[in-house]
């Protein structure tokens, strides 16, 4: 068996063999050369491939197509950006509503290319349910996050309340307070979209290699163990994994996410829970929750992970038994019925966070180097938007793509991006608000917490979390 059916379920359930492709050997040129052949890497191909086709692109893999975050995700194909209140909070209204049209437009823009280069990739568009569960507090919590969405400009058809009536309708889980409902988001099967998108733009001409690891890299030039390309554009595309090549790291830290899948469970057992449509959900507390019903009628369940001393990327992708244990809780404590069905697969991966815990989609056109990236766990859709704008960006066009806040023209990486702290620091700042999240999960998920130590554990938290603003 291959071992890149080890990455993930979605790895492991891909029909086709996981052959990799030849690596890169020798010398060659081209326009554009992409490390990585993530979505930002293999969107980025197809957008500059369906507007100019007849540029030499190449993507050099260090593994194979699919290895990193985008065979391994949650598979929430999202309309926006992590942090996106942030970047647009400055803009003018109209400006705003146009940025918001253009976020929520992308699971319908990569529904369009699925349908045009024929990816079956299990999408459905039936939104996300942010339910406020377990306890009460989560409630108050969402209000909040609502009444500031509609601060923002967004409306009811954006998000909206949800009674514990209506909630049951679609998701029936033990302790419901409400939830908020966007109908911006698709559910998808990651590595099948990812594995498509490798096919769909080798059809059009891009020369993909995989095994090829890059080992250095600078404005102009790529260089694998046995090969290299010089070419006008360099397009890192490595998010959680740009801490293996410098200067990226310094300004995009590796930290995991970690999720499990139970076996297909049977009809009954989702009648009792809903979940038809293939709606995405989570709950409210600070653990960064999400989960699907995948088409095999599987739960697939992640929880934020954490971030190793120094940007150490995690070797092994399957989750310690810990690990395990704390995703089975608090899908049990939502479905009770769940505590004890069998998890058939565990596993982990990297995400890139920026120091200004927002993307930047980033264009020094006096070294040619283009770059998008730092979407925290928020990168399916993200990472659609950021190779439809780096394309723009490339062939020096301008839209409605490449006059957001998140664009940067004309800035290297150094000027465009901040620096995370040297370590110690980034370890123990990160690792103490991850630490205070926890805390505060376990105070408030105890009904016999006393209301001071409830708040207590809340206002750290939430002045810990004050940091990634
Ligand atoms: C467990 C998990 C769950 C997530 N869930 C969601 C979710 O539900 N919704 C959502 O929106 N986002 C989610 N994310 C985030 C999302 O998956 C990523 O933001 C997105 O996939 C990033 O795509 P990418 O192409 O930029 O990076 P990647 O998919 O990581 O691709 C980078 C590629 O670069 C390759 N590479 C690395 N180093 C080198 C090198 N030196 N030379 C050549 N190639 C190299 C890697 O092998 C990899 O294939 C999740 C992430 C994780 C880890």
């Amino acid at each position: 068996m291959s071992a890149w059916r080890n990455v993930s379920l979605w790895m492991d359930q891909l029909e086709e063999p996981l052959i990799p492709r030849a690596p890169l050997v020798g010398a060659m040129e081209a326009d554009v050369v992409i490390i990585g052949a993530g979505y930002t890497g293999l969107w980025t191909a197809y957008y500059l491939k369906r507007q100019a086709p007849e540029l030499r692109i190449v993507i050099v893999e260090a593994e194979i197509s699919g290895f990193g975050a985008s065979g391994r995700n949650g598979g929430w194909l999202m309309g926006n950006l992590l942090g996106e209140d942030r970047l647009l909070a400055s803009l003018p209204l109209a400006a705003r509503q146009e940025s918001h049209q253009l976020l929520h437009g992308i699971p319908d823009e990569v529904a369009t290319v699925l349908q045009r280069e024929g990816i079956d990739c299990d999408y459905r568009k039936a939104g996300i349910l942010y339910t406020a569960a377990r306890y009460p507090e989560q409630e108050t919590s969402l209000r909040g996050q609502l009444r500031a969405l509609y601060e923002q400009g967004l409306t009811e058809a954006d998000y909206r309340w949800m009674s514990v009536n209506e909630l049951n309708e679609q998701l029936r889980i033990a302790t419901p307070y409400g939830a908020i409902h966007t109908p911006h988001c698709a559910t998808i099967h990651p590595a099948k979209l990812v594995r498509g998108l490798a096919r769909t733009v080798e059809r059009m001409g891009v020369q993909l290699f995989e095994k090829s690891r890059v080992r250095h890299w600078q404005p102009g030039l790529v260089r694998t163990e046995q090969g290299e390309v010089r070419a006008n554009w360099v397009v890192p595309a490595i998010e959680g994994y740009s801490v293996t090549l410098p200067p990226l790291g310094n300004h995009l830290l590796p930290v995991q996410s970690l999720i499990v899948a139970t076996a297909p469970l049977p009809a009954a057992t989702w009648a009792e829970i809903g979940l038809e449509r293939g709606q995405a959900f989570s709950e409210a507390s600070r653990q960064v929750t999400y989960g699907q019903r995948t088409k095999d009628d599987r739960l697939v369940f992640g929880a934020r992970g954490g971030y190793k001393f120094g940007g150490k990327l995690r070797a092994d992708a399957s989750l310690s038994d810990e690990e395990v244990a704390l995703r089975r809780y608090l899908f049990g404590e939502l479905f009770p019925i769940l505590k004890n069905v069998p998890i058939t697969h565990s596993w982990g991966g990297n995400l890139g966070m920026s120091r200004s815990f927002h993307p930047h989609m980033i264009c020094d056109r006096k070294n040619q180097v283009a770059l998008s990236g730092g979407y925290g766990g928020e990168g399916v859709g993200a990472s659609n938007l950021g190779g439809r704008t780096l394309a723009q960006l490339i062939l020096g066009e301008t839209s409605v793509l490449t006059r957001q806040p998140w664009v940067q023209l004309d800035s290297s990486i150094r000027q465009g991006l901040r620096t995370w702290e040297p370590e110690p620091c980034r370890w123990l700042g990160y690792n103490a608000i991850i630490k205070s999240f926890v805390n505060e999960d376990k105070v408030l998920a105890d009904p016999s917490s006393a209301p001071w130590k409830r708040s207590v554990a809340s206002g750290l938290a939430q002045f810990m979390e004050g940091f990634m603003k």
